[in-house]
């Protein structure tokens, strides 16, 4: 089921001996259509704009080119990436060891709030890629523990997020003008808003851009549907007329594991505590945990401790839970963006699986059939009764 492309394998991108026995290591044995256009371009040195959906493998791209140019005697800091949220860095910081696990002394460490800066420090000491937040980033750059003289490359990853209105922005140009002027910059991103593109017009002087065919299927396995659910005056009454659905749903289809999206993180919480009782082990992340919990709950789905992770938005991009084939969304995204984020989820990397949105009468409908009519989806009522042949 594995989307891959053709018999080309990772030998002919010409990378350096010791990724390509990383990348056997991790399993990755051929890459991906954009891993494929994006890491040779990389490798010659041009600034990137690579767009592709989730799941694509976009984190084996700028891991790769990372890995590639590295100068391993040299442990100043040489690479530089920044991600949104902690749970995508430390995923990052995660596949980079793994793609550079045949480089000895390789030394990537994760920069984020909520951690003592005294551990930061010592870190640094060897750093020879450093992932981080914009906000502790910029913190250690300021305070002098991240040196930045060295740094040749800068990532950013998840640039729509990173780069959004009333996110990072200003963190950003802060560090982007703490860096030399001679460097390599690689942005990618799952869609590319026109703010995006004058935001890195600021950055990049001519930019490649990197994106697969639009007609490319990478969310061909995905089947979607919408089920609408009574209106009512009482915002509860809706809630629990959903949860019942869902919990229908949840008896009726054999999945796998299941992501739950709520536009409250007030709801998520609720809604996992109501699954648990009713002997679905569920777990929710949501910005209102700390992140010591944020981490558990997201190792408990790796680690299939728990069948359903309920998130919000904020806490939702980057989410890789492999065995996740079900996706929900209990109340309706709040833009097209958002719906391809979170159905990204399940389907990762072309294996089959099934979305959900419900929406009440009215207003949701509306806005759920503007979203469809916007990112050309094939949506449809969920049958009822419901089959178990549906998955
Ligand atoms: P994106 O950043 O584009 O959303 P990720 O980098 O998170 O995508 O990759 C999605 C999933 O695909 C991950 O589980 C990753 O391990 C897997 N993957 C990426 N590249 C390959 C490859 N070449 N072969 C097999 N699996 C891959
Ligand atoms: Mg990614």
């Amino acid at each position: 089921d594995v989307v891959l492309s053709g018999g080309i394998d990772f030998n002919a991108l010409l990378l350096s001996q010791p990724v390509l026995d990383g990348l056997a290591a991790s399993g990755f044995k051929k890459p991906s259509p954009i891993q494929l256009k994006a890491i040779p371009l990389g490798r010659c040195g041009l600034d990137l704009i690579v767009q592709a959906k989730s799941g694509t493998g976009k984190t084996c791209v700028f891991s790769a080119i990372a890995l590639d140019s590295l100068v391993m005697e040299n442990t100043t800091t040489q690479v530089l990436v920044l991600a949104p949220t902690r749970e995508i860095a430390v995923q990052i910081h995660s596949v980079v060891m793994a793609i550079g696990s045949a480089m000895e002394g390789l030394q990537c460490h994760v920069f984020i709030g909520g951690t003592p800066v005294s551990q930061d420090k010592i870190s640094l000491k060897k750093c020879h890629i450093a992932v981080g937040s914009p906000g502790r980033i910029k913190q250690l750059i300021e305070l002098g523990l991240l040196v930045t003289a060295s740094i040749r490359l800068f990532v950013l990853d998840e640039a729509d997020k990173l780069l959004e209105e009333g996110s990072f922005q200003d963190q950003i140009n802060w560090i982007f003008s703490s860096l030399p002027v001679n460097k390599q910059m690689l942005a990618l991103s799952a869609t590319y808003p026109e703010s995006l593109a004058q935001h890195l017009a600021h950055y990049m002087r001519e930019p490649t851009f990197v994106r697969l065919n639009p007609s490319d299927p990478g969310l061909i396995g995905l089947k979607q549907y919408y089920k609408l659910v009574r209106s009512h005056a009482m915002p509860h009454k809706v809630f629990e007329e959903k949860v019942l659905l869902l919990l229908e749903l949840f008896s009726k289809v054999p999945f796998n594991q299941a992501l739950v999206f709520s536009n409250l993180h007030t709801r998520a919480q609720h809604l996992a505590d109501i699954l648990s009782s009713k002997g679905l082990p569920a777990v929710c992340i949501s910005g209102s945990l700390s992140q010591d919990q944020r981490m558990e709950a997201m190792s408990k789905l790796k680690q299939y401790q728990c069948r359903v992770l309920i998130s919000t938005d904020l806490t939702s991009r980057g989410i890789d839970a492999e065995k996740v084939n079900l996706v929900i969304n209990l109340d309706v995204p709040q833009d097209w963006e958002t719906y391809m984020h979170r159905i990204g989820r399940a389907g990762r990397f072309g294996t089959h699986g099934l979305a959900v949105t419900y929406c009440c009468h009215g207003e949701e409908e509306n806005k759920m059939m503007a979203i469809a009519q916007k990112c050309n989806l094939i949506l449809c009522a969920l049958p009822d009764p419901i089959e178990p042949g549906l998955m």
